[in-house]
């Protein structure tokens, strides 16, 4: 299928670029071309920023009834759940995510998500009238924060989308998409299925990018909000500058998760869940959780078992079913991954499964060798760093307390996990871990919840109410006192 595209998806039309210039999306498994589509540039942006303008300063989205938004986007979620299929295998084509994992996470979430906040704006006061402390009515109004700057990573990036999209579009927010260069090509069947779906002109454009262009669009004095997920390193510069002009910002970062699994755990258990948890999307998630705390009384027992596990795992062509680890999503991810291997050895901490070099029987692509590290200090930079990709660390600790603090040492705080049989157990620990969220024997996200970061993870929530709220202003509307 020739997945090749010539125009950019701006003001609800697909016009021409501002330039010749293209991205070349490489397989990660084959290393060859896929597709060529355009790379936006400063000048697609300002067009993008133009229309999202216009149609929120003068067109009917933002005026439109919370009701009428609503059938609009309930419309886009049956086109979207009826190609579930096809974006999986678009994800799984440019960014090597098995097909498993596509099927499971890539493009379902993301549908869950719609559902989610559907069900979100269904509910909430968009205007509601309270008693006053003065005597008088207040009316209290949520209304739509403007144009809103999306940018999503490649990792997982029609769920990143969704997070800031759906909820922009529910508040009456107008937005421009600035998908990642590595990973432009699912969100050509997001414009079509948008298109389709009635949402009108202008009120969403979609411009592929890199960083400079990215940084243009956040600077740009049309943007209202910056709605941002990918590296702390990039959270940090764009909170600098939405912070110099005073704009609405909220930033999903990076993660160094801590997986604690206490002593009562049935470890054949914890290790299938385990290895959902720490390698889902061959380790490139913000939520894996990559340390894993094991107590001194049982931490041979845990390396063992997640060793034999991990050796277990199929690594391959992300296209087979059977695949668990894919590739990395460029040579330059496989050589960080490389590079943090190399320096855990350094460190003195020691390979139990994995260590560089290719896996078997794979003599292209960007694959790594997944990767457990047994001897871990937390104070290693293996164990404080995002390395992002299949690199375990097992870290022993003292008792509970111990592995609570351990867990807490760290600059991030966006996941975590325990393991063990006895519920309230978990769910105490679940309450001491500095993250913004955690799993007690599972970590499955809910989207009816806020998700987010604690720490240099992230600032403001996406999904549940708290989710859309970030794209409102709330107006208090004040009336005349009762008479007398
Ligand atoms: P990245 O920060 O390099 O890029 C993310 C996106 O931002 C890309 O679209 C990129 O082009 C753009 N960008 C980069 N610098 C920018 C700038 N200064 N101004 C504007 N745009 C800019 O991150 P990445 O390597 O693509 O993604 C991996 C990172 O994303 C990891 O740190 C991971 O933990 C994080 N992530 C976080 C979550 C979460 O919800 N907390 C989810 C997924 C990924």
């Amino acid at each position: 299928m020739n997945l090749d595209r010539d125009a950019l998806f701006i003001g609800g039309e697909w016009v021409k670029p501002a330039s010749d210039a293209v991205l070349r999306v490489v397989s990660p498994h084959s290393e060859e071309v896929v597709a060529t589509v355009p790379e936006g540039t400063t000048a697609d942006v300002d067009a993008a920023v133009a229309a999202a303008r216009t149609a929120f300063d003068e067109g009917p989205w933002p005026r439109m009834s919370p009701a009428e938004r609503i059938a609009v986007v309930e419309a886009f979620s049956a086109r979207y759940a009826a190609r579930l299929g096809e974006m999986a295998d678009l994800i799984t084509t440019e960014m090597g995510a098995p097909t498993s994992f596509s099927n499971l996470a890539q493009a379902p979430a993301p549908w869950m998500q719609i559902e989610a906040f559907l069900a979100v704006a269904r509910e909430l006061p968009w205007e509601e009238a309270r008693p006053g402390a003065l005597g008088a009515d207040v009316v209290v109004r949520r209304e739509p924060v403007g144009v809103v700057a999306a940018i999503p990573p490649w990792n997982v990036p029609q769920f990143t989308i969704m997070s800031k999209l759906v909820p922009a579009l529910l508040a009456g927010c107008t937005v421009v998409v600035k998908p990642a260069p590595e990973t432009p090509l699912d969100a050509y069947l997001l414009a079509e299925l948008l298109s389709e779906a009635g949402v009108p002109p202008g009120v969403v454009s979609i411009v592929a990018a890199g960083r400079e262009v990215g940084a243009h669009l956040v600077a740009h004095p049309g943007v209202d909000k910056v709605a941002f997920t990918g590296s702390t390193a990039a959270g940090r510069a764009i909170a600098s500058v939405c912070g110099e002009q005073l704009k609405r910002v909220s930033l999903e970062l990076g993660g160094k998760s801590a997986a604690i699994v206490l002593d009562d755990a049935d470890l054949t258990a914890t290790m299938e869940g385990l290895k959902f948890v720490a390698l889902m999307n061959s380790g490139q998630a913000c939520v894996a959780q990559t340390r894993i705390l094991a107590s001194r009384a049982r931490y041979d027992e845990v390396v063992d078992a997640l060793a034999e596990t991990v050796a277990a795992m199929k690594v391959g062509d992300p296209a087979d079913p059977e695949t668990e680890i894919g590739p990395m999503v460029a040579q330059r991810q496989q050589e960080r991954v490389e590079k943090y291997i190399a320096l855990g050895q350094e460190e003195g901490a020691r390979v139990v499964v994995g260590g560089n070099g290719r896996p078997e029987g794979l003599d292209r692509g960007w694959y790594v060798r997944p990767t457990v590290f047994a001897d871990v200090d937390n104070r290693m930079r293996i164990a404080q760093e995002e390395i992002f990709g299949p690199v375990l660390s097992v870290i022993p600790y003292d008792d509970v307390d111990d592995a609570v603090r351990i867990a807490n040492d760290s600059d991030y705080g966006l996941a975590g996990t325990v393991w063990t049989a006895d519920h309230e157990a978990g769910l105490d620990v679940a309450r001491r871990v500095r993250t913004g969220t955690y799993g007690v024997n599972t970590y499955t996200m809910d989207f009816a919840a806020p998700f987010g970061g604690y720490k240099a993870s992230g600032v403001g929530r996406e999904f549940g109410p708290e989710g859309l709220a970030q794209y409102t202003e709330l107006k208090s509307i004040y009336t005349p006192l009762p008479e007398g």
